[in-house]
């Protein structure tokens, strides 16, 4: 089969890591049996600087255009003080946008080599866990009316969650078409006891749920959820959520991996199209110098092929490598500990690419 798929390089240790990215695609191309067509385009800082906007139309055109894009990072003190409207992350924000991405999806893995670099005590993370954190990404309080105004008490300022059914049946979907891939189970963390948005959100997941009968679904509130994740993180598979409770809590459930480095995400929209990236930003500290981990961009094109072009098999492959690699004791510096054997970027990519 043929693909399209645009890159975005973007802005300090994007352009490293999304290299060793391309190099693995097109191994699997090679073993599979597949083509895979990369077009690239700019976004970000570098898009400022060479076009004076951080998302060009071009940028957008090529992506619709596309069947995934895969991203490295953007942003950078370099571009700390344009204004906000400037700023390269916004041109991520946009972009999100513009391809109608509502669904953000990160996987939090402990993978067991690498148990050593999570705060949990070991009892409880004995043989790891996979937990997979379905987030809605274009509405609720980050997008609901904002403002200011006078009170009694002084100038007083507002944020509203706004939640249509059909924003809520769309993520809920999603979420259980992700538990069937997986060990079918879903729960779901909203803020019933307090929120109205968050009733309509329960009533609108139950009733979703009626549709998949082979998927558990059970629910916690967030006060609650955030405990369990540290209490005991194997009870989750798929979590669904809101925006901005995914926000923190898929951010709670990647440090209990240990490091930032490891995790890929997806964002998608309706049908099989994505944006596919890791999690971390930039890294401006260490741009340019062989010391960025690879891996979570390398796990991205990982989810690309599963979710975008429903391969498998090729997905497995990517993660197999990986965890060979890890099992064998090579570490970049980030979640490097005595006794591995330390590796630059290329060499990490390398060292993927032979273990495939
Ligand atoms: P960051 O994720 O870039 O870096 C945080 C720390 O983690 C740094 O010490 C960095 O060296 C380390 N790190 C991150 N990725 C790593 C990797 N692959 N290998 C090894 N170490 C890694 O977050 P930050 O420093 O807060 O932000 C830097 C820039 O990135 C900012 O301009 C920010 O706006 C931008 N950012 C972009 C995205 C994105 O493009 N999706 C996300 C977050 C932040």
């Amino acid at each position: 089969m043929k693909y399209k798929i645009a890159v975005i390089r973007g802005d300090g240790i994007g352009p490293e890591i999304i290299d060793q990215a391309l190099l693995i695609l097109n191994k699997i191309g090679d073993l599979f049996g597949h083509s895979f067509n990369f077009t690239e385009v700019l976004a970000g800082g570098c898009a400022y600087d060479v076009k004076g906007t951080p998302l060009p139309q071009e940028t957008i055109d090529i992506c619709k255009n596309s069947d995934a894009v895969l991203l490295g990072a953007v942003g950078g003190p370099k571009w700390d003080e344009l204004p906000g409207d400037l700023r390269p992350e916004k041109g991520l924000l946009q972009i999100r946008k513009e391809l109608g991405l509502y669904a953000n999806i990160r996987p939090a893995i402990l993978y067991d080599p690498l148990k050593d670099a999570c705060p949990l005590k070991s009892e409880i993370i004995d043989g790891g866990f996979d937990i997979c954190v379905v987030r809605e990404l274009t509405g609720g309080i980050y997008f609901g009316e904002r403002g200011r105004k006078k009170s009694a008490m002084g100038e007083a300022a507002y944020d509203t969650e706004l939640y249509s059914t059909g924003e809520i049946e769309r993520i809920a979907r999603k979420a259980f078409e992700i538990a069937r891939q997986r060990n079918k189970l879903v729960t779901n963390i909203d803020k019933m006891n307090v929120l109205e948005s968050s009733r309509l959100w329960r009533e609108v997941v139950n009733r979703i749920a009626l549709d998949y009968p082979d998927v558990t679904l059970n629910h916690l509130l967030v006060d609650n959820g955030a405990m369990q994740l540290i209490r005991d993180p194997k009870q989750f598979d798929v979590i669904v959520t809101t925006n901005m409770f995914g926000d923190i809590l898929s951010d709670e459930a990647s440090m209990l991996t240990g490091s930032i480095g490891m995790l890929p995400s997806a964002s998608l929209g309706e049908g099989k199209f994505g944006l596919y990236e890791p999690i971390h930003g930039s890294a401006p500290d260490i741009a340019g110098q062989d010391k960025s981990n690879p891996l979570a961009t390398i796990l991205s094109t990982a989810m690309m092929l599963r979710f975008s072009f429903g391969l498998q098999e090729e997905g497995k492959a990517v993660e197999s490598a990986v965890e060979k690699v890890l099992v064998k004791g090579y570490r970049t510096g980030d979640i490097y500990s005595k006794g591995m054997k330390l590796v630059g970027t290329r060499e990490m990519g390398k060292l993927v690419l032979e273990n495939l």
